[in-house]
């Protein structure tokens, strides 16, 4: 219909340059630089990296500098996991190691970063060991009720569906005393079945794109659905001199020991569980055929040493910036993490190559004269790997401005793993996406990224998910409410973490030509373009309201209950939105005729009205900002969204409503609902803001 198709509109001048200039090779020679040395946050390789990145961005004529922040981070320092006792046959020692493949020169060195967690509990911990599945709260209850003594054990459970941390804080929960979290092959290895057709071999690197024997995927486990950010500094910055709080207070710290573990380091224990505890049902089943997955527990006890280094130790963020004309008070930030658990091609460094022709893009458009209406930041965030620690230090550094002058966030994280366009988004900004797409052709259908983003999303519209966690977007949006983008193009990546993520990966198979890395490079600049420049900001709160429609909907069905007030407040905002967007449709024709006019030249009437309607598009979505926060994580202040509590990666909307739900508490669920319906109706009255 109508509403969610609005006019579509030729690219502007700038906008058409900025879809010219990104280069392939550009992106490639940056590429081979952030992946030249391992940049693991808080290291020297990471501060060179820092300096080098500011270097550039001064270099194409863009004000940078680099905000430093102090935050808790942990270091490897010694680790053994080892079958100590039980049958003799059954004892082994685990390599921990990921093997030298020749081919691929950065991986010759497999002790850069040995195979670690991020934020993981130091400690040695001697006991059986139970397999625990998915290690999600079901799966240990699952096995507490099959009669299996979880209590004293260490957990093994295998990477997939909840994110690491939280498959730690089901482990604990049960009384676990350590956790190891391996890499299946069915989940993360050639025999994964994603949600798109491969493009690629399903073999293991270096034959395939998939995550060989040895290989193990590291990774933060911290709690992040309870708090984002440094854990000893939980709501405000980690400057230099701020207090910390101790790590036993922290909500974001695990309390048990835990590796991350290859297939092949994994297998000897699951050999140790044969014939012991219940069967595995197919649910349960990974895919190593060499065993028949069982629980245990194992009859010999494993000792599992993580020795690492814990210390407050610096990080660097390189904040770039392009101040505003007309409306310099208003700011639209991209960032994209640097920080990498090794080399990081993939992840982050095919965003940060990305995001440095964005950088160059724009300063080339600088020199035509070009000035953007609003502010544009570019931040190149560190520390995101250990939980979104320098965005999120930055954002708390930054709240009270960032909540008075942004407008949205864009983040990068992985800008390529393959062909697949994928985006997350506060849906406001759907339409900004489809528009576009549209204009930037897909390097390998030769359509446009709009129509193939359409053929595999098997939906009338190209499908827009939701935001929950896992990247440098959270602070902006459930923290302060700003409206926010996560993309990138997505396919077969199975080196996530590991060593072998590297630029002979990227070079043999996730962009051989770096034509996607100059793809995303113009998707993001037309999007800055477009947000920064555009008379009326591109925001749609209607395709927000009719989304939220929906997710009243579902948590009706949730909680089992008429939400009588919460419905008001929806179809109350919707009938708004639909009057809003009215107004902008009028407005926008109104200011057709004086196109190429300065504001100043605008009649006062009209000057009037656009100031006010980018107002109430800027403060949107703040009024969905409850200051109390969800009770059980206050940092969490969005009603509608925040990543679920046992899932993490996944979005929850209604979380508080869902909580309360979960724990069966209608008192709870009534004043969640209340403060829910009463953030609906300030979204809505943002949209009748007047001028201060
Ligand atoms: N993106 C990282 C990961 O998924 C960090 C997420 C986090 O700790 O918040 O491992
Ligand atoms: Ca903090
Ligand atoms: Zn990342
Ligand atoms: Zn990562």
């Amino acid at each position: 219909d109508n509403e969610s198709h609005p006019k579509e509109r030729e690219p502007s001048q700038a906008e058409r340059l900025i879809l010219d200039l990104p280069s392939a090779q550009n992106t490639h020679n940056y590429l081979k630089k952030y992946t030249s040395e391992a940049h693991l946050a808080g290291t020297p390789g990471d501060e060179r990296q820092a300096h080098w990145t500011r270097d550039k961005f001064a270099e194409f004529g863009i004000e940078s500098r680099i905000d430093t922040y102090y935050p808790l981070l942990n270091y490897p320092v010694a680790s053994r996991l080892a079958l100590i006792s039980g049958p003799k046959h059954l004892r082994y020692e685990a390599s921990l190691r990921e093997d030298v493949v020749e081919e691929d020169e950065t991986s010759r060195d497999p002790d850069v970063i040995p195979t670690f967690h991020g934020y993981s509990k130091n400690g040695t911990v001697t006991g059986p060991v139970v397999y625990a599945n998915y290690g999600t709260v079901e799966d240990f209850q699952y096995l507490v009720d099959q009669g299996i003594q979880v209590n004293g054990t260490i957990a093994l459970m295998r990477y997939g569906g909840n994110f690491r941390g939280l498959k730690l804080r089901a482990a604990e929960k049960f009384g676990c005393i350590g956790g190891l979290i391996y890499s299946d092959p069915i989940d993360d290895g050639p025999l994964n079945k994603d949600q798109w057709p491969h493009t690629s071999p399903a073999k293991s690197y270096p034959e395939g794109p998939w995550r060989s024997e040895s290989s193990a995927q590291r990774g933060s486990v911290q709690y992040l659905s309870l708090l984002a950010g440094d854990p000893l500094t939980p709501g405000y910055a980690a400057t230099k001199d701020a207090p910390r709080i101790a790590p036993e207070d922290s909500p974001g710290l695990t309390k048990i020991p835990s590796l991350p573990l290859a297939w092949k380091d994994a297998l000897p224990l699951l050999k140790a569980t044969q014939g012991r505890g219940v069967k595995a049902t197919d649910e349960w089943k990974g895919g190593l055929d060499e065993v028949d997955y069982y629980s245990g527990p194992t009859e010999g006890d494993v000792i599992l040493t993580n020795h690492v280094d814990n210390k407050i130790t610096p990080i660097w963020n390189v904040i770039g910036r392009i101040n505003g004309t007309e409306e310099a008070d208003r700011a639209i930030i991209i960032g994209n993490h640097r920080d990498a658990w090794v080399y990081g091609a993939v992840d982050p460094s095919s965003g940060s190559a990305t995001l440095l022709e964005v950088v160059r893009s724009f300063g080339e458009l600088l020199k035509t004269g070009w000035r953007p209406r609003r502010t544009i930041i570019f931040a190149s965030w560190d520390a995101e790997e250990y939980g979104l620690v320098g965005s999120t230090e930055w954002v708390e550094d930054n709240r009270d401005w960032l909540n008075k002058e942004g407008a949205v966030y864009i983040n990068m994280d992985v800008a390529v793993s393959g062909p697949h366009f994928e985006v997350k988004a506060s849906p406001s900004l759907n339409n900004l996406l489809y528009q576009v797409t549209k204009n930037v052709e897909d390097p390998r259908t030769g359509g446009s990224v709009y129509e193939a983003w359409s053929n595999y999303s098997g939906s009338a519209l190209p499908k827009v998910d939701i935001l929950g966690s896992g990247s440098d977007f959270v602070g902006f949006l459930d923290h302060v409410g700003i409206a926010s983008i996560d993309l990138g193009f997505g396919g077969d990546y199975g080196v996530y973490h590991s060593n072998y993520d590297s630029i002979h990966w990227m070079e043999k198979f996730g962009d051989p030509t770096f034509e996607y890395h100059a793809t995303m490079a113009r998707i993001v600049g037309s999007l800055i373009v477009r947000l920064s420049d555009d008379r009326v900001l591109p925001l749609r709160p209607n395709d927000y309201a009719n989304e939220l429609s929906k997710y009243v909907d579902s948590i009706e069905t949730y909680t089992g209950k008429q939400l009588n007030n919460l419905r008001a407040a929806s179809d109350s905002l919707s009938r708004r939105t639909r009057q809003f967007e009215r107004h902008l449709a009028q407005l926008e024709d109104g200011l057709e005729v004086y196109k190429d006019a300065k504001d100043s030249g605008l009649p006062k009437v009209l000057r009037t009205r656009l100031n006010k309607a980018n107002k109430r598009l800027t403060y949107f979505e703040r009024g969905f900002i409850d200051p109390e926060g969800i009770a059980s994580r206050p940092w969490f202040k969005h009603v509608v969204y925040a990543p679920s509590l046992w899932r993490g990666y996944d979005s929850q909307y209604f979380p508080a409503i869902a909580e309360a739900a979960d724990e069966q508490d209608d008192d709870l669920v009534a004043h969640t609902v209340e403060r829910a319906s009463k953030q609906l109706y300030d979204a809505s009255n943002k949209l009748k803001l007047d001028l201060a």
